[in-house]
């Protein structure tokens, strides 16, 4: 396992980059995770409902590194919500991915009246220890205070949308508050923000890309980033961010980007049976 990683309050590592495998048009994944593994990738984050689970178990199997040091994170989709349903949807997982455990296990979203049932499915999977860790996505302050009233377990861990045009301050420090790791979706803003000048202006001064300069600001920032790519060059680049530093001024500087920008819904029209 790379030394890059943080620390989950249960002791568990994470490395701070992963990779994300989440396309809209459903291309294979299977060549750019064993190329991400082979160059350095250890963590890589999927879900029910990017359809594409047995494509990372083929791309891990296939890989020369061993199941115990790569880190798989998967999620439970909106449809298998609730208690039984979530325990039969974790079976399914494993399946696909081949595999006899998980590292990370998050809710997708939250569901009003439902992922309170889930979080206790995944609470028992965690105490069975079939997963190494549990933890949450998409869950704004209120849903986390409604799950830690009746929780028997914290989450570990809440994977938000979060890049500069996006800071979440009020949830990272609530977050903070209750040892919850913060990590990135969209960390890129999907490619968005390449031209952005004050990015570029922090980029050249350091002679790196715009997205090294926000994947380094992600974890400089304590956030666990998962952007993705199934582009080799773009592969490399993205996870070529532990040979320089941010300034506090530089990092200071990305935050006052901040405009509370979320990106819009993805295009599900591929992904109609999954959600
Ligand atoms: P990202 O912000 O990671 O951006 C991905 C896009 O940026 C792709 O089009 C990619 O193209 C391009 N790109 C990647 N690297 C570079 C680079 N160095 N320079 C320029 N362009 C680049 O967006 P995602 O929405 O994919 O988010 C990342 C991951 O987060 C997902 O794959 C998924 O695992 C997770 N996620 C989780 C969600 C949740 O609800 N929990 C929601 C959305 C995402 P190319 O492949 O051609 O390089």
């Amino acid at each position: 396992m790379s030394t890059n990683e943080a620390i989950l309050y249960n002791g568990v590592k994470i490395p701070w980059i992963g990779l994300g495998v989440w396309n809209e048009a459903r291309e294979d994944a299977t060549e750019a995770i064993k190329f991400a593994i082979k160059n350095g990738y250890r963590s890589i984050d999927t879900a029910s409902a990017y359809a594409n689970e047995e494509q990372v178990g083929k791309a891990v199997q296939e890989s020369e590194i061993k199941r115990e040091d790569i880190f798989i994170t998967t999620k439970v989709a909106n449809s298998d919500q609730g208690y039984e349903s979530t325990l039969t949807a974790f079976e399914k997982s494993l399946q696909l991915l081949k595999m006899d455990y998980i590292d990370l296990y998050l809710i997708h979203w939250p569901i009003e009246g439902k992922s309170l049932e889930t979080w206790k499915a995944l609470e028992r999977l965690y105490k069975e220890k079939k997963v190494r860790a549990i933890g949450v996505s998409n869950f704004e302050i209120n849903h986390l205070e409604e799950l830690m009233n009746q929780a028997d377990i914290k989450p570990m861990l809440n994977q938000v949308e979060y890049h500069p045009k996006l800071t979440r301050l009020e949830l990272k420090e609530y977050c903070l508050k209750h040892s919850i790791q913060m990590e990135a979706w969209s960390p890129l803003m999907k490619g968005q923000l390449n031209e952005h000048e004050i990015l570029k202006k922090i980029a050249h001064k350091h002679k790196k890309s715009v997205a090294q300069v926000v994947l380094r600001w992600d974890i400089q920032s304590n956030f666990v980033t998962i952007p993705k790519s199934f582009n080799k060059n773009r592969i490399i680049e993205n996870f070529s961010i532990f040979d320089f530093e941010l300034t506090d001024q530089e990092v200071e500087e990305i935050f006052l980007l901040n405009q509370d920008e979320h990106l819009p819904p993805p295009d599900l029209s591929n992904f109609k049976e999954y959600l």
